[in-house]
Formats: structure tokens, C-alpha cells, sequence
């Protein structure tokens, strides 16, 4: 199974990933690690991308397409794989499905964790810090016992400046804004599965297992 997942910041998409590639024994592609990895094992690709990133450059497509396709060629990806966190674009989904039909993969689906915007909104805005140990709470997740006030050293609790609603509410924009070209992409492709993720993270991944059976 070569699958894709999608979702806003908030979503859960990290959780859901990590628990579908142990799930569906699958081989997991942040494009993080694989920039990372490529990078550390000096590949032609990755000495690339270092030497954009070394500038303070953004790595061009074709650059971060090309360690894609590196990357899908290794052996732990012939059982399936779930790539994460590209394509970000619809002109890096075109050069995706290129990639893909010269190695002769198939793309089975696409998971997009949806989340209605308010709640999104409480879940991003919801975390607190203590202002003297750094411990992180969430007041839904993870609150304190005492409201305000840090369980392990007293400490006051406060709300950092990109938690707050402006802040998170121009990412979340910003992000539907980009993604949503994406999602009409592979929707019309007939390979997008909207999934719930305003649910239990149980019920997420029985959901995602029913969608991609
Ligand atoms: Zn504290």
C-alpha cells in the first residue's frame, strides 16, 4: 500500500502517521528525516539540498523531488510506503506523479485528516507554559490541577504569543489557502479519503484502515 496523508497543523497527522506505518507495517516518509537522512549519508541529492540550506535558501523542487525518488527506490519502501509532509504544492504533486510513473509505483491514496476550524482553533490555542520551568500544559489535553498554576514547581502559567488566536488563525489560513488546490488535485484523481479526525485517536486510524482497504 503507497500512500500519502495530509492534514492541518493540529490535526493529529503525526500521531495518525506513526500509528498507521505500525499498523499497516508500511515504511514512513517524513520529509524531514528523509532531508536529514540524505544529507548524513552525503547523497548526490543531499549535498544539493545542503548547499541551498546552508544559504538560508529554500530547497528547490526539483532538488527535493529528486530525493524522493532516491528515497522510494530503497528497499524498506517496496512493501508500501506513507509519505509525509510533501507534496506541499500541486505543481510538486504533478512532478510526484511523474516520479512515481517512471519507477512504476502506484499511489494508492490519499488521507486527508479534516478537522473543523473552530476546533483546530482550541486545540492549538489551548497550550500553556510555565513561565519558570518551561513545562508545557494544554487546558483541554493536559490541564493542570490547578488552573494557572505549574504542577511540578507552583510556576505561573502563560499563553506564548504564536499560541494565540491571531497568530494560529493566519497559519491555519495560510495553510488552507495553499492546500486546498492539493486537495481538489487528488480529489478529481479519485484517491483523496477525507477522513474524520475529530474523533477519538482510535476511531481516526479504524477509520483511515477502512479507507485504504
Ligand atoms: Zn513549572
Amino acid at each position: 500500500m503507497n500512500l500519502l496523508i495530509m492534514g492541518p497543523p493540529g490535526a493529529g497527522k503525526g500521531t495518525q502517521a506513526e500509528r498507521m506505518v505500525k499498523e499497516m507495517q508500511i515504511t514512513h516518509i517524513s520529509t524531514g528525516d528523509m532531508f536529514r537522512a540524505a544529507i548524513a549519508n552525503g547523497t548526490e541529492m543531499g549535498m544539493k539540498a545542503k548547499e541551498y540550506m546552508d544559504k538560508g535558501a529554500l530547497v528547490p523542487d526539483e532538488v527535493v523531488i529528486g530525493m524522493v525518488k532516491d528515497r522510494l527506490q530503497e528497499d524498506d519502501c517496496k512493501e508500501g510506503f506513507l509519505l509525509d509532509g510533501f507534496p506541499r504544492t500541486v505543481e510538486q504533486a504533478v512532478a510526484l506523479d511523474e516520479t512515481l510513473k517512471d519507477l512504476n509505483i502506484n499511489l494508492d491514496a490519499v488521507i486527508n485528516i479534516e478537522v473543523p476550524l473552530d476546533k483546530l482553533m482550541a486545540r492549538l490555542t489551548g497550550r500553556r507554559v510555565c513561565k519558570s520551568c518551561g513545562a508545557s500544559y494544554h487546558v483541554i489535553f493536559n490541564p493542570p490541577a490547578e488552573e494557572g498554576k505549574c504542577n511540578s514547581c507552583g510556576g505561573e502559567l502563560y499563553q506564548r504569543d504564536d499560541d494565540n488566536e491571531q497568530s494560529v488563525g493566519t497559519r491555519l489560513n495560510a495553510y488552507m489557502e495553499k492546500t486546498q488546490p492539493l486537495i481538489d488535485y487528488y480529489k478529481e484523481k479519485g484517491i483523496l479519503k477525507p477522513i474524520n479526525g475529530d474523533q477519538e485517536i482510535d476511531k481516526v486510524l479504524e477509520e483511515v484502515l477502512a479507507a485504504v482497504k
